[in-house]
């Protein structure tokens, strides 16, 4: 086995034991980093820094200095700030975008003496479910190249899919952790909204972002949330709870908890018949765990996706409205300086982040703000209530993370609802703001992954990584 394909759990015994050494760990991700070049899961990579940090990294850990995460090469998402690094959020109008400080999550990762091989490429700002709204062109599918990674955190998902970083740390709005994770057949997590901070994470719509991991096995999330979960001073939505011991509790046994299947998600028109039937296995498989599977009812979750989009597109027109463009990247002459801005960001974002823009800035103006924008905050509170209702007859909920495994490039592209329909699973949970985790389920016959979702109340980050971490070691 090469050292680039262990496990951060692996790679700690070995790394802890001298079997290798962090130096020779980061040089294998990079190689196969620059052997892959072609799936495009990087914009930037870091070797000259991987190759500092794995140096300090080998000297704490022969001092025996080591923390869980020393000396592991891993890879962020672009639209998290790394201090010095370039952080594009795969957008021209943030070309040349070199961060000052550092989000507090990766600050937290890499205080551990984690290494960071790299910035994944994304959908620009978060926005999209394919990695076809990136600026520097599309992430393909380690499973089959023709097919899309996900979105909109493709380039993470692929980076730990193929092995090119351990753990890759993202953003979920509304899926990017969870969706590319099952297209690419890795497991992800959307933790509570507040579980994590914020700070540093380039803003989409503020009310909904969460940072989460993205790994090879529901051990190394335990272990990531271990690190990067808990209150900060910079981000007062995030919540003072106390963390955990994810990875401790992990093994505790899951017989006789109550499995709820919202009978609205497996009854979906345009679930893909493969898909359906992988996760009915494997939700009947939960009965040899000893847990028990309930039929419920979920009905105003249809309501997900447009309560999500309105809320997304108004809080995106708001936190994008920043983005000048005279400073860090694409910047195109005018007549005026108000022109400047207006061409600048015509060229500098892509075009869905500017149907956003527009469709919040409608959503939000004058006599439109109490049909769209509140009246979605409303449903929204809904939602919720309807998930809080639900986890006092259940403790977990089971649903397929998509409706379908990954699709091909350009079939979703030009029919804009097709590609926000995709969010059908993934939505619900953001909307709530309740923690999700993705893990891999099973392959179609054509061999694409197919992820199964677990959500879990507000906060019960542990026991959805107990049900998750129970289910991937059994079957
Ligand atoms: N598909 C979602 C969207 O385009 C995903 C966003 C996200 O989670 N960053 O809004």
């Amino acid at each position: 086995m090469n050292l680039n394909e262990l496990t951060i759990a692996e790679a700690r015994k070995g790394l802890d034991t001298k079997k290798f050494s962090s130096v020779e760990l980061t040089q294998a991700s990079l190689d196969h980093i620059y052997e892959r070049k072609d799936l495009n899961a990087f914009v930037t990579i870091t070797d000259e820094v991987a190759k500092v940090e794995a140096k300090i990294a080998d000297k704490r850990i022969t001092k025996k200095e080591s923390g869980a995460l020393t000396g592991i090469p891993f890879s962020v998402k672009d639209v998290i700030c790394t201090i010095d690094v370039r952080s594009t959020a795969s957008a021209k109008i943030l070309d040349n975008y070199i961060p000052p400080y550092e989000a507090t999550v990766i600050k937290k990762i890499r205080k551990q003496g984690a290494v960071l091989v790299g910035k994944t490429n994304c959908d620009a700002f978060g926005h999209g479910a394919s990695n076809e709204n990136s600026m520097y062109g599309p992430v393909k599918n380690p499973y089959d190249e023709t097919k899309v990674s996900g979105g909109s955190s493709g380039g993470s998902a692929v980076s730990v899919a193929d092995h090119q970083a351990i753990f890759s740390i993202a953003e979920d709005t509304g899926g990017s952790i969870r969706q590319p994770s099952a297209f690419c057949g890795v497991a992800g997590f959307r933790p509570s909204y507040g579980r994590n901070s914020r700070y540093g994470i380039m803003p989409m719509a503020s009310s909904l972002d969460v940072v989460g991991p993205i790994a090879k096995t529901v051990e190394d999330i335990a272990l990531l949330m271990e690190v990067i979960a808990g209150h900060d001073t910079k981000d007062s939505t995030s919540v003072p709870d106390a963390v955990p011991q994810y990875s401790k509790n992990l093994n505790t046994s899951v017989k006789g908890m109550k499995v709820g299947i919202p009978k609205e998600y497996m009854e979906l028109e345009g679930i893909d018949e493969e898909t359906r039937k992988i996760i009915e296995e494997k939700i009947q498989s939960c009965k040899e765990l000893g847990m028990e599977i309930i039929e419920i009812s979920l009905p105003l979750t249809k309501y997900a996706i447009p309560v999500y989009y309105i809320v997304v597109s108004s809080e995106d027109s708001s936190n994008l409205g920043r983005i000048d463009a005279i400073r860090y990247g694409v910047q195109v002459d005018g007549t005026s300086l108000i022109n400047v801005y207006a061409n600048s960001r015509e060229q500098g974002f892509p075009e869905e982040v500017k149907r956003r823009i527009m469709i919040g800035t409608y959503a939000l103006s004058d006599g439109y703000y109490d049909a769209y924008y509140r009246k979605a905050q409303k449903v929204r509170t809904l939602i919720r209530q309807e998930f809080d209702e639900a986890f006092t007859g259940v403790d977990v909920i089971l649903t397929p993370t998509s409706p379908f495994p990954a699709f091909n490039f350009g079939t979703k592209t030009d029919d804009i609802l097709a590609m926000y329909l995709t969010d059908v699973f993934v939505s619900p949970a953001a909307v709530a703001g309740i923690p999700a985790l993705s893990i891999p389920a099973g392959k179609t016959q054509s061999g694409l992954p197919v992820g199964l979702q677990i959500l879990g109340p507000r906060l019960a980050e542990e026991r959805v990584l107990q049900v998750g971490y129970s289910i991937e070691k059994t079957f």
